[in-house]
């Protein structure tokens, strides 16, 4: 147990695998209740089982990042189920690389609507309620590729991910003083993330490049460190990466 941490409401997208799934199931053997929302409901639904098994606490619902109204749900679940809601983790995530030249529109529109669109829907359904309580804690999820452009191929990708350093970044002006924010920025991560692109060469060069991969745990484990600090401390960046990786 954290004695930060413990009986935190905490409520995490892109909870049924990789980061947010790790991250799930750290927080919640620290103590935290944890609600998860996805869109894969049997996975979910499996991962809440085992956390519950492990003494822990822990809810779920059914989300999809895109549409506004899940995450006012998920939000509405969490206070239905807990009381309150002291983090958001806006970790759902989609990597499709693929340079520009092959124009994939559709893909595009795809990383905006998850990437940015759903981590922005996230702060809309949990701020009023962190501006009511007083007190509430964002963590978003961005990227090294938030930080550098990951190109060629990265590009879009990358734009999706300084778009939530840049927004997280004015959030954080916007309502310090009682409620904190906090930006990860991982490298390479072993997580079903690789297999978001459809153009060949781009997926053969994530496929190479992601032998170096880290444990998604260690993700979770830093999102520990910037929750179990005391509310007058706000990690505001963490940025970490496989020890190998330039
Ligand atoms: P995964 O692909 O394992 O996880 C992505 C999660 O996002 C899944 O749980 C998926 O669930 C969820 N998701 C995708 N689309 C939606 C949607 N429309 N609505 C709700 N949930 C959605 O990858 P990671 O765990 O690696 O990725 C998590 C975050 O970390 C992402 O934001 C990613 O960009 C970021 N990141 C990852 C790195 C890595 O190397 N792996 C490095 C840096 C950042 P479902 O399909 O069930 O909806």
């Amino acid at each position: 147990m954290s004695q930060n941490i413990e009986s935190k409401v905490v409520v995490i997208t892109g909870a049924s695998s990789g980061i947010g799934e790790s991250t799930a199931r750290h927080l919640a053997s620290l103590g935290a209740k944890v609600v998860l929302g996805a869109r894969r409901t049997e996975k979910l639904e499996r991962i809440t089982q085992e956390i519950r098994d492990g003494g822990g606490q822990a809810e779920f619902l059914t989300t999809d990042v895109t549409v506004a109204s899940d995450l006012k749900a998920l939000v509405e679940k969490a206070i239905a189920t807990f009381g309150q809601v002291d983090v958001i983790i806006n970790n759902a995530g989609l990597m499709a690389i693929a340079p520009m030249s092959e124009t994939k529109t559709d893909e595009w529109d795809r990383m905006i609507d998850i990437n940015i669109k759903g981590f922005l829907y996230g702060i809309a359904a949990a701020l009023p309620i962190f501006e009511k309580q007083g007190s509430g804690h964002f963590v978003n999820i961005s990227s090294v590729a938030g930080v550098k452009v990951f190109s060629p191929g990265g590009t879009v990708y990358s734009g999706t991910k300084f778009a939530v350093r840049a927004i997280s970044e004015g959030l954080r002006h916007e309502v310090s003083g009682k409620i904190r924010t906090t930006t990860i920025e991982p490298g390479a991560v072993d997580s079903e993330l690789k297999h978001g692109s459809s153009h060949q060469d781009s997926s053969d060069f994530v496929k190479d490049f992601y032998q170096i991969a880290i444990p998604s745990d260690s993700v979770a484990r830093a999102i520990a460190y910037a929750i179990e600090q005391p509310a007058d401390v706000d990690i505001n960046e963490i940025v970490l990466r496989p020890t190998v990786q330039d």
